[in-house]
């Protein structure tokens, strides 16, 4: 799974666990709600029962004290009765009051006359107050208590009845509450119900709706219920019980007033604790959904937002922004992945564009990006079928690390392609250089690797024919002795370790000395090291313009001597490395170098190589004019190695040929000698000629017959050191 899809599934999953939560908490505070509602109406049940039993008595208190007044005014003069009370200030309380005579006709005080004798028994009961159960008003049909009292003003019997609407009890219960969906009885100890607050109950009576309802539920259960009702009632024990109907759940909780040993009960139907609970619960429930949601929203933003940076980061750490393709830290990280799989066939690849910063100048630099930009779309084409990570691997270096089974042919094919570089409409000519390494089981370093495909890279860089070279272990021995020779080289030249040998020139007529060549020798740790094992490296590194400068002054030193010592000046030729050239004012330090030591530029020859002198690019007939100026001889050395042209000669102020080993080799072995050839042109040229690497007396006949004017080579003389050479000068 992809980090976003995982930290953003990680959201989800949060939000669902939370959801799960609120679910839990919800359905725990329903729990609690619902305990806390059987409390409330238990109290609230209390306080109505606490509040009608303070009502009735209230009015009891009312009825007795109008029974009082009656008694002690000792009339029962029914104006007067009337009168009594309209005048107080208790009419508020009652709708209206009556008087009841023995015979059951009741006269009120608002001027009615009812006929009460069918309740004869009720009011005149005894001397106590009666209070009465809602029936209808005879009067007005409204429903009605009355309290009544029976006494005896001088022998007369009459009842006083005070009436009072059930409506007025009502508002006491506070059943209002739970959106009115509650219902409270008053009933007897019988379970007859005396007030009726808001629901008629067919028979009256309270019990027998409750077995009627119950009559569905377990008998057990019911009948236990039933029966703690009813002890209850009988013994005025308050209760509680939770109802199951089919209609649904009631709480049912009942409290004796206190009065008449009447009882309130009070039905709450759960669905109206639930609808209220539920409401306080949805709202915290969508508060929560709204929270959590937004918590998710921002959540995935941030991971939205985070992951884009964190891509925008990568891509700023791994991506090379001109060629789109992978950089250095990309390739390193990905390449040391696939290295540790351990795949045979496996190659690492640095290829360069040669003299990229010419094309920078001569095009610009949007051309030399998209010049870049092409070059990793043709890698990356070439490279599609070989499990390639490409990379850019810096300015105008390239990295692949490829699978192959046949490099030779894809090396090739890199080649062909990027050296004819096709963009858009335009063809562009590279020149690159490849160098290449295959992995071993052995390499677990992509750097390492790395290092070895630039090691083989530096061997074939600037190199015109071997445009790729493949590394082997050789070429890490000779660049390890490299190294070391690099490392020591100033040393060696502040410490005075290079030697210089004459190896002296010998007319080939008379056999006398004409001079000698200078050659260097590198006196190190006890050996002596021969040229050809430092000079290309000293040419590769530019070393070589110290060295011969110092080389150039030892000899004129020991010319000066020579000089000093004997009277002798031979013409002593030192070697010109052809990196000179490319140096400016060279010439000027030689000439001063001569100046310095007194020595007539005239005895001394500079060693020009034949390839040194068709180096395309410089003006060698130029430098070699100014040679001339400055008085100095000038040699062509190894002549016809080289691809000089007559023409080219022609135009060369020098004034020696020497000429090549190879060709004094095959003096003898060969019908038609180039020797021959070469001092026929000299001839003609009028210039000098020596033979190199003479060793036999067959080559100096020859030469000599040929007309061969001077003879360098063992068969005289080995390279030798100043002292030994100086015998030549006695
Ligand atoms: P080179 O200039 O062609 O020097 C002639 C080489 O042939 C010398 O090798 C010399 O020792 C060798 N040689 C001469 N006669 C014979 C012979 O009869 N048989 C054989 N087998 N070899 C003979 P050396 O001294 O080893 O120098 C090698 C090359 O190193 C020189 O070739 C020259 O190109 C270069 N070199 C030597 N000293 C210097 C120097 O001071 N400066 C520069 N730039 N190059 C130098
Ligand atoms: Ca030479
Ligand atoms: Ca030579």
């Amino acid at each position: 799974m992809k980090k976003r899809n995982k930290q953003i599934f990680t959201v989800i999953f949060i939000f669902v666990i939370l959801i799960a939560l609120g679910l839990i908490y919800m359905t725990y505070m329903l729990d609690k709600i619902e305990a806390n509602a059987s409390n409330s109406i238990k109290t609230i049940v209390k306080n109505d029962a606490s509040n009608l039993n303070k009502e009735i008595e209230d009015q009891k208190a009312i009825l007795e004290s109008i029974t009082n007044k009656i008694i002690i005014d000792n009339t029962i003069n029914k104006e007067e009765i009337f009168e009594m009370y309209e005048k107080s200030d208790i009419t508020s309380k009652f709708i209206r009051m009556a008087i009841m005579y023995e015979d059951g006709t009741t006269i009120t005080n608002d001027g009615y006359k009812v006929d009460y004798s069918d309740e004869i028994e009720n009011f005149f009961s005894n001397n106590q107050i009666h209070v009465s159960e809602n029936r209808v008003s005879k009067i007005d049909g409204k429903e009605i208590n009355i309290y009544s009292k029976a006494l005896e003003v001088d022998g007369e019997k009459i009842a006083i009845l005070l009436i009072v609407t059930t409506e007025s009890y009502k508002d006491i219960f506070s059943n209002k509450i739970f959106e009115g969906k509650g219902f409270s009885y008053i009933v007897d100890k019988t379970g007859v119900i005396v007030v009726n607050a808001n629901r008629k109950i067919k028979n009256g009576n309270l019990l027998e709706a409750i077995e009627q309802i119950l009559k569905n539920s377990e008998k057990e259960k019911f009948i236990a219920i039933q029966n703690t009702i009813k002890d209850n009632l009988n013994n005025n024990i308050s209760g509680e019980n939770i109802l199951e109907t089919i209609s649904g759940k009631y709480y049912m909780v009942y409290e004796p007033i206190g009065e008449n040993e009447w009882t309130i009960f009070t039905f709450i139907p759960s669905s109206a604790i639930a609808s209220e609970a539920n409401s306080a619960l949805l709202t915290t429930f969508i508060v929560s959904i709204v929270i959590i949601l937004v918590f998710v929203f921002i959540s995935i933003y941030i991971i939205v937002t985070n992951n884009k940076r964190q891509k925008q980061l990568y891509e700023y750490a791994y991506i090379d922004p001109v060629t789109k393709k992978g950089n250095v830290y990309f390739f390193r990280e990905k390449g040391q992945e696939i290295l540790e799989k351990n795949i045979p066939d496996l190659y690492v690849l640095i290829l360069d564009i040669n003299k990229f910063k010419m094309i920078n100048k001569a095009y610009g630099y949007k051309i030399g990006d998209n010049i870049l930009f092409g070059v990793g779309e043709e890698l990356q084409k070439i490279f599609k079928e070989n499990n390639s990570l490409i990379c850019r691997y810096s300015n105008d270096f390239f990295a692949v690390l490829f699978e192959s089974n046949n490099i030779t042919k894809l090396l090739n094919k890199v080649v062909k392609n990027v050296e004819n570089l096709k963009l858009k409409n335009n063809s562009y000519n590279l020149s690159i250089n490849i160098g290449v390494y295959k992995i071993k089981k052995e390499d677990t370093d992509i750097t390492q690797v790395l290092d070895k495909a630039i090691i083989a890279h530096s061997i074939s860089k600037g190199n015109v024919f071997d445009k790729y070279h493949i590394y082997d272990e050789k070429i890490e021995k000779e660049l390890e002795e490299e190294s070391k020779i690099e490392n020591e080289m100033n040393n060696a030249l502040l410490e005075k370790e290079f030697k210089v040998y004459y190896q002296p020139k010998i007319y080939t007529n008379t056999e006398k000395l004409y001079g000698a060549e200078a050659l260097v020798r590198w006196q190190h740790n006890g050996e002596l090291i021969p040229p050809n094992k430092f000079i290309p490296l000293f040419e590769k590194n530019r070393f070589i313009l110290k060295l011969d400068l110092y080389i150039f002054e030892q000899v004129c030193k020991d010319m000066k001597n020579w000089k000093e010592k004997y009277g002798k000046e031979p013409v002593i030729s030192v070697n010109v490395s052809r990196q000179h050239f490319m140096e400016e004012n060279f010439l000027e330090k030689y000439a001063m170098i001569t100046a310095k030591y007194g020595i007539n530029p005239n005895n001394i020859d500079l060693e020009i190589t034949e390839s040194a002198a068709v180096n395309d690019g410089i003006d060698i007939i130029e430098i070699m004019k100014k040679m001339k100026k400055l008085g100095f001889l000038i040699s062509i050395d190894d002549f016809g190695t080289g691809y000089s042209s007559l023409s080219m000669l022609q135009d060369m102020p020098v004034d020696i040929i020497k000429i090549d080993k190879s060709f004094v080799n095959i003096i003898g072995k060969n019908e038609k000698n180039i020797v021959d050839y070469i001092l026929y042109i000299a001839k003609e040229l009028n210039l000098k000629t020596i033979a190199e690497g003479v060793e036999t007396k067959k080559q100096i006949e020859y030469l000599l017959e040929k007309g061969c004017d001077i003879i360098q080579g063992y068969y005289y003389s080995k390279p030798l050191q100043v002292n030994e050479f100086e015998s030549y000068l006695i």
